[in-house]
């Protein structure tokens, strides 16, 4: 199986490049590396299995492939506010040019989208069949309709051309190999515990989010590529249903980090969402899905990382 993972030097990429070069698949990682690192993917690099590509995909990209995971995308506010017409052409001209490799090479493609479809949602948890919530004039906007276009782009490739597609919506991940100056808020707080400063919770720390462990991502990621059921064109939703509010992440992160300081209060940021939690029943049933780290088990591997 001959598998190209765009934006496989990012976060997740790096992690699902490294479980399906363990699987026996000949890996080609492609990458602009504007916010990955080739340190991610350095460990692979002597294998005869793996092959890393630099290269833009706003550009056109041609290769043989007969899967390709479509990670690549900025994917942290402050990354993917730092070029917003950069994080649109990449969603829009990036995936046409995956959907386009896709359709002569007859490969299946996944999406690596995104829970910010939903927005801030005003159905809670959300399932696949809500249709969101979205600002977009907003600032998360680039974002949430780049990926909602790109969701548009593989049913219409689907339905047109006949492109065998696999639509992830990706929930809050976290886990070794989080860029520590992303702004996400694990990485944030981690690193300010380390360093014994106080977490800054954008708007108080009421809102919530569901963080799912890398290594169950990359599993339902694969999962969902082999998955060959009835509803294989249809969006699941990836991620770990345990919410908490931001307060409570950044109070269990100072207890297992064993320092930090009492987390104060900074300003909200806009369209910031304020509940986020995956009904993953269509994942569970379909794929046997199931996140298996708990979010103590899994911080706790993201901390040690982090030091
Ligand atoms: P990341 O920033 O670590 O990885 C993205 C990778 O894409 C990087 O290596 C980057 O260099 C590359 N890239 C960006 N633009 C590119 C371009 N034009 N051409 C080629 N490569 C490009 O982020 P991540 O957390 O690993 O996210 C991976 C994917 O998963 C993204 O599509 C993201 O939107 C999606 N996602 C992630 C999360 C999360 O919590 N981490 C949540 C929802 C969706
Ligand atoms: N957040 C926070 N302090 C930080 C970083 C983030 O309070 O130092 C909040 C942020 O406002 C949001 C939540 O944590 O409500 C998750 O933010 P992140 O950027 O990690 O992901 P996203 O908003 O895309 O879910």
């Amino acid at each position: 199986m001959r598998t190209l993972v765009t934006g496989g030097a990012g976060f997740i990429g790096s992690h699902l490049c490294d479980a399906l070069a363990a699987a026996g698949d000949y890996v080609v990682c492609l990458d602009n590396l504007s916010t990955g690192r080739r340190d991610n993917v350095e460990h692979l690099e002597g294998n005869p299995h793996f092959e890393f590509v630099l290269h833009d995909l706003v550009e056109p990209y041609f290769t043989d492939a007969d899967r390709v995971f479509h990670l690549a995308c900025p994917a942290s506010p402050v990354a993917y506010r730092a070029n917003p017409v950069r994080t649109v052409k990449t969603n829009v001209l990036g995936t046409m040019h995956m959907l386009g490799l896709a359709r002569r090479c007859g490969a299946r493609i996944l999406l690596a989208g995104t829970s910010e479809v939903y927005g801030d949602p005003t159905v809670h948890p959300q399932p696949e069949s809500y249709l969101g919530n979205v600002n977009q004039l907003g600032p998360r906007a680039c974002y949430d309709e780049g990926k909602r276009i790109a969701e548009t782009l593989m049913i219409e490739y689907h339905r047109q051309h006949g492109v065998d597609i696999r639509l992830a919506r990706i929930f809050n991940t976290y886990g070794p190999r989080m860029q520590a100056d992303d702004g996400r808020v694990v990485s944030n707080f981690i690193l300010r515990a380390l360093r014994n400063k106080p977490a800054e919770l954008y708007g108080g720390g009421t809102q919530s989010r569901s963080f799912c462990y890398i290594d169950d991502m990359v599993n339902g990621l694969i999962k969902l590529m082999q998955y060959e059921g009835a509803r294989r064109h249809e969006p699941f939703n990836l991620g770990n249903p345990h919410e908490v509010t931001v307060l409570e992440l950044a109070r269990t992160i100072n207890r297992l980090a064993g320092a930090g300081a009492e987390p104060v209060s900074g300003p909200a940021q806009q369209d910031d969402p304020t509940r986020r939690c995956p009904d993953i029943t269509r994942a569970r049933t379909e794929l046997g899905f199931e996140p298996a780290t708990s979010l103590e088990q899994g911080l706790t591997r993201t901390i040690e990382w982090f030091k």
